[in-house]
């Protein structure tokens, strides 16, 4: 049997936790995965692309572990009562090929997500950042807002959405956290107004200019999660032209990241570089700096692993699923008897 984490078990499990636990957990595991990343067997993810969205498969493997994410992302979903991005990956064993773990990722890409936003900040921001602006109000916003609020120690978001439906929504979603101040703004000039950090999550098929250099103030942290595919862009080129860019890997964020938009000799540092202390993730209080996320299936290795582990840990207290996703029989040679051998009634999954 595969154990199984499915959408029923992610929510019993940030009820029992609470989201900016598991955010810092997930970091942790993320930093440790980064901090190892000679030893991984990496690739650029392989994008099917349609005029609706885009299908990735993002696989990964450090030797003893492999996974694998698949993803969506599609921006004109909402309209159609769908979410924009869903996910869900398997993490196997290396020496078997047996797959250990099947597991939802859609709520689990949000969280790691957040991680990652939090772990570049934490290197890359100023060090006294406490107002942040979000622009982009949808389904990460609120996992953004809380990694930043409850683990970096922001204090005031300004939140901006095209639809104003979206921005309620957060402001209901963090009416939970008294602590942070939210401020909803008319327009991205408004919301970024004095932000020490711009986290930039919208999701929109076109090379849209929603930070401009002229938005810029000396030592702004640009968190840019939005553009993530060929052809999808958050940030005006000239922002990327006066700051520091740091990237997750390098190979595929010239793809799809706000990079594509750069000259292929325009310089940028990977994220495990800062990480590990090999490069700054910024040097001057006044210099800009970008994270140019587009997320990479490391930090995805790093969610099943971490999911893997606290699955077990919490074994007594949650209930772990299975499922019969490979078959088991006595003789490895006989797929056939075990496949004909149907003597119960057959009554679903669970
Ligand atoms: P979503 O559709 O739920 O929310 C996106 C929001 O952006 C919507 O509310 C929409 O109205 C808003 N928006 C669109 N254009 C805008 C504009 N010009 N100004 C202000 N707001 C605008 O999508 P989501 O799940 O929140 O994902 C957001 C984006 O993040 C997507 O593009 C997705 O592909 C990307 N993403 C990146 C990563 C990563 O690792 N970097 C992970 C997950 C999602």
């Amino acid at each position: 049997m595969v154990k199984y984490i499915g959408i029923r078990y992610m929510q019993a499990l940030l009820a029992q936790r609470s989201v900016e636990r598991i955010i810092a957990g997930l970091a942790d595991y993320i930093d440790a995965d980064y901090q190892r990343w000679p030893v991984f067997e990496k690739t650029i993810r392989l994008a099917s692309h349609s005029a609706q969205g885009v299908i990735e498969l993002m696989p990964i493997s450090d030797g003893n572990l492999y996974a694998f994410k698949y993803v969506n992302g599609h921006p004109s979903n909402p309209g159609r009562g769908l979410l924009t991005v869903t996910a869900f990956g398997v993490l196997a064993d290396v020496a078997s090929g047996y797959p250990r773990l099947l597991s939802e990722l859609t709520i689990s890409t949000a969280l790691r997500t957040a991680a990652t936003s939090l772990l570049a900040a934490r290197s890359m921001a100023r060090a006294d950042s406490r107002v942040m602006a979000l622009i982009g109000n949808g389904a990460q916003s609120e996992f953004q807002a809380i990694a930043f609020h409850c683990l970096l120690g922001i204090k005031r978001v300004q939140v901006f959405d095209i639809d104003p439906a979206a921005t309620q929504k957060l402001c209901r979603n963090l009416a939970a956290y008294p602590a942070l101040q939210v401020v909803p703004a008319a327009s991205v000039a408004e919301a970024v107004q004095g932000a020490d950090i711009v986290t930039t999550v919208t999701a929109d098929k076109r090379n849209a200019v929603i930070l401009t250099p002229g938005m810029l103030e000396p030592g702004m942290h640009i968190n840019a999660i939005g553009g993530d595919c060929p052809g999808k862009t958050e940030l005006h080129r000239d922002v990327l032209a006066a700051a520091r860019v740091v990237v997750e890997f390098e190979a595929q964020s010239r793809i799809e990241g706000e990079l594509q938009q750069m000259a292929p000799d325009f310089a940028v540092t990977e994220l495990w570089q800062v990480l590990s202390g090999q490069a700054p993730g910024r040097e001057l209080d006044e210099e800009v700096t970008v994270f140019d996320s587009v997320g990479f299936a490391l930090e995805d290795f790093s969610t099943l692993r971490f999911l893997d582990a606290l699955s077990e840990q919490l074994s007594d207290e949650l209930e772990i699923d299975s499922i019969d996703l490979i078959p088991t029989q006595s003789d490895p040679k006989d797929l056939y008897q075990m496949a004909i051998d149907d003597v119960a009634p057959y009554q679903g999954h669970r």
